[in-house]
């Protein structure tokens, strides 16, 4: 049997990061059991779907990298074929139609209520004669008695007493179908082998077992992904922060990074943080996902993003990065390599947007500077060791580290001073205050011009400060 898994996001948002990790978990049990992976765009709710959400399902999906096999397919090129399927119940007497009024189904809530029972339908209309052309919705006839028991990959088993179901309505009055019907005859259509989603769904998973058995198809297995809460304990929403994936883009994640935060939330391996694509692959379990809700750490999914930055090839980095300067209006064409940079910079970051802000300097001058720093490297003292390291760097024929270094050492020992009394203003000068890395390598990738420049500018910033009012 060819194990096959889908991810059927109703576009009504953006995806979340709770339904990227359904989507993920999906995904890696089709590559792990060789399988195929559909993607199904639940559009049945026509005033709630909408392009934009459709469009941002996709991107996401394709920045994360889960390629699915087949689809995208929409449920709404399918109503021909649910209609179908409910007029087969029909036949089959195991569908009717019910005209039972809003007044009466309210009043029936009301007095179920009354009584503490759990609201249900009664199943007034089975035995009623209502014909095709008053108004009416078309209910499933759930069996009144027995048990259907869950196999659940995740919760184990989970017995559901009939008594507690009720007929569900599967056509509304318009004629369009419901969410159940639709996604049982699609996961049977589509030959779906296991359905991984959300636990918002386990309620229904029974109703569509008994559908499924009602038209003689085979049942899926089910695995029901434990929600995402924030950290405060309630379910994760936009009060948290970002939850979009794409959201998560933009303040420069990477989509391996947001992968790997996500399949250790609620799963573990050992104590192993970091997992490559393929080790998610080969050591992901479904049965060993913990049962319980688990709290989204932003925290930690910065520390991931951080080794993932640190680690990944620094073209890819740059290649990243280059839109986040872009977005600064910077062109990273026009100043140091930014893969030099990416390498220079990278350890002090844990975000693309973080990096991004602290290369600035690489390639932009500034007037200002990190006030605290100042105070403590501007003084007047700084003057003439700024002075004599601009002449030695200004003579330089060959612009390279260790020709800087040499100049640097040198300036220290004429004037008989500890390296701190040039490193500190100097760095200062040609950094604004940004973290960087040593000083000959930061001077060295911010260029001689711009060092020149820079210090004369220092210089002048002292000596203004310097100069009584
Ligand atoms: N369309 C449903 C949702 O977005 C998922 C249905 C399912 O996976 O069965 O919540």
């Amino acid at each position: 049997m060819t194990v096959r898994t889908r991810f059927a996001p109703s576009p009504t948002g953006y995806l979340h990061v709770g339904g990227a990790r359904t989507a993920l978990f999906s995904w890696l049990y089709a590559r792990k059991h060789g399988g195929r992976f559909v993607l199904r765009i639940e559009d049945t709710d026509l005033e709630r779907s909408t392009q934009e959400s459709i469009n941002a399902i996709l991107e996401s999906m394709t920045w994360l990298g889960l390629e699915y096999d087949e689809g995208p397919f929409y449920q709404t090129h399918h109503f021909e074929r649910y209609n179908e399927v409910i007029g087969e119940l029909m036949n089959k007497g195991l569908a009717y139609r019910c005209n039972c009024s809003k007044e009466r189904l309210d009043e029936l809530r009301q007095q179920q209520m009354q009584r503490k029972e759990k609201p249900r339908y009664d199943g007034h209309c089975r035995h009623a004669e209502v014909s095709r052309d008053e108004p009416h919705v078309i209910r499933f006839k759930n069996p009144t008695d027995g048990v259907v028991l869950v196999e659940d990959l995740i919760r184990g088993r989970v017995p559901f007493g009939n008594a507690e179901l009720d007929d569900l309505i599967i056509r509304r009055t318009d004629g369009a179908p419901t969410y159940n019907l639709s996604v049982v005859v699609d996961d049977h259509d589509m030959g779906i082998t296991h359905v991984i989603r959300g636990d918002d769904h386990l309620n229904n998973t029974p109703r569509q077992i008994n559908m499924l058995k009602a038209l003689g198809w085979a049942v899926p297995q089910y695995g029901h992904v434990p929600m995402i809460l924030g950290d405060d304990g309630a379910r994760l929403s936009k009060r948290h922060g970002a939850v979009s994936v794409m959201q998560y883009k933009e303040a420069g994640f990477l989509p391996e990074a947001l992968l790997n935060y996500l399949v250790r939330l609620g799963w573990s391996h050992g104590d192993q943080e970091l997992f490559s694509i393929d080790e998610m692959v080969q050591l992901f379990e479904l049965g060993a996902v913990n049962k319980s809700a688990s709290s989204f750490n932003t925290e930690k999914l910065s520390w991931i993003n951080q080794q993932y930055i640190k680690n990944a090839d620094p073209l890819r980095v740059a290649h990243l990065l280059s839109s986040h300067l872009g977005d600064r209006g910077i062109d990273p064409a026009e100043g140091p390599e930014l893969a030099a940079v990416v390498e220079a910079q990278r350890e002090r970051a844990s975000t693309l947007e973080e990096l991004a802000q602290i290369s600035l300097f690489y390639y932009r001058d500034f007037t200002r500077y990190d006030e605290k720093a100042a105070k403590k490297a501007f003084k007047g003292a700084a003057i003439e060791p700024l002075e004599r390291i601009k002449g030695r760097l200004a003579q330089l024929t060959e612009w390279n580290r260790q020709a800087i270094h040499q100049a640097l050492e040198q300036t220290v020992a004429e004037l008989g001073i500890g390296f701190g009394k040039l490193g500190m203003p100097l760095r200062l000068a040609v950094t604004g205050g940004a973290p960087s890395p040593e000083l000959d390598l930061t001077l060295y990738l911010v260029g001689q011009g711009a060092c020149l420049r820079r210090i004369d500018q220092a210089i002048n910033h002292i000596q203004q400060q310097e100069t009584p009012a």
